[in-house]
């Protein structure tokens, strides 16, 4: 059993900010991280957006140098998974699988999940044609037609990214307008490789032993066609991974935490920062500036605290 200042749940860009800031201060810090740190960002692979690099960085290599920066500062981590957390007076416990963990602040960033679009054969052919993740799975499409699901950023830098392997990428959205940036829009349109298919949903996903075909249902005529593709990215958002505590802070009611401007939940020494917390810009850059102000929240609740 090991007593933390901090313990972060989650290590992605916020949570590894928020382990840079706290184990700088000195704060016995510890990041719990189930998989491999670096978070949906790590699943990017290429950066534009992220001041301070003019020509863009790779997701990886990004997340790579956080987590290194951190470890640099003293942050521990250990790659477990928190089951359920119990409040005791001034210090909360945090039961993994690997043991106990005794802390004096909690710093939930844990992120989000790919949304599924819940259609016939996406769980049957997950791994076998249906992916939630392009950069992981993109080269398997080389000369192939592949459909990205979606209008969002996610969907439309993924689509031009599965251009580099695919013969022709499909975008499928639901509306007649994206809701991408419009850069990233211009560039979908003027790339000969995609092809917009406006007002489309997915109404089921078939194949054999891999996926080769997409049933999709134009949503105005009620027309459904059929579309050859050995490939299904899907990128219709996020959700929130907030079970661990639902019912020990307040969430709204799509099951993000709310948290104030300086990150602080509706518990005392437990703080939320970067995709989990309910907020409107969802990016790596909002997500290391909430995990700078978490760990300083954190910090000032630790010198609040009665000395024993
Ligand atoms: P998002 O912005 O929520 O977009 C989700 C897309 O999926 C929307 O176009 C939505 O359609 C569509 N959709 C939702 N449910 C659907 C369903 N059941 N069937 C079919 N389509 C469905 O999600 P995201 O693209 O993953 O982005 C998440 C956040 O990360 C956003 O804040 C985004 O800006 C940010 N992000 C930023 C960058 C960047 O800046 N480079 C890159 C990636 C992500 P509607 O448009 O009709 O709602």
């Amino acid at each position: 059993m090991s007593l933390y200042d901090v313990t972060i749940i989650g290590g992605g860009p916020a949570g590894l900010t928020a382990g840079i800031y706290a184990a700088r201060a000195t704060l016995n810090t510890l990041l719990l991280e189930k998989g491999m740190p670096g978070g949906l960002a790590a699943g990017t692979e290429f950066i534009e957006n992220y001041p301070g690099f003019a020509e863009g960085v790779g997701g990886p290599e990004l997340m790579l140098q956080m987590d290194a920066q951190a470890r640099r500062f003293g942050m521990k981590v250990q790659s477990d998974t928190a089951e359920t957390i119990e409040s005791g007076e001034d210090y909360f416990t945090i039961n993994t699988d690997e043991g106990i963990i005794i802390t004096k602040t909690i710093i939930l960033a844990t992120g989000a999940q790919p949304q599924k679009l819940d259609v016939p054969g996406e769980d049957k052919f997950h791994g076998r044609g249906v992916s939630y993740c392009a950069t992981c799975d993109g080269a398997f499409f080389k000369d192939k037609e592949v459909a990205v699901i979606g209008g969002g950023d996610s969907a439309i830098e993924e689509a031009l990214y599965l251009t580099k392997f695919a013969s022709k990428v499909h975008i499928l959205h639901r509306r007649g307008e994206l809701r991408a940036t419009k850069i990233l829009q211009r560039r979908a349109i003027e790339n000969d490789k995609i092809v917009l298919h406006w007002h489309s949903v997915v109404e089921k996903i078939s194949g054999e032993a891999t996926v080769n075909e997409v049933a999709i249902k134009d949503i105005r005529s009620g027309e459904i066609k059929s579309l050859a593709v050995n490939g299904i990215f899907v990128y219709v958002g996020t959700r929130p991974v907030s079970d661990l505590v639902a019912g020990l802070i307040k969430l709204d009611e799509r099951g993000y935490i709310i948290a104030d401007e300086n990150m602080h939940t509706s518990r005392p020494g437990i703080f939320a920062a970067g995709d989990i917390r309910q907020k409107t810009l969802r990016q790596v850059v909002t997500a290391v500036a909430d995990g700078a102000i978490a760990a300083v929240s954190a910090e000032k609740y630790i010198k609040s605290l009665p000395k024993r």
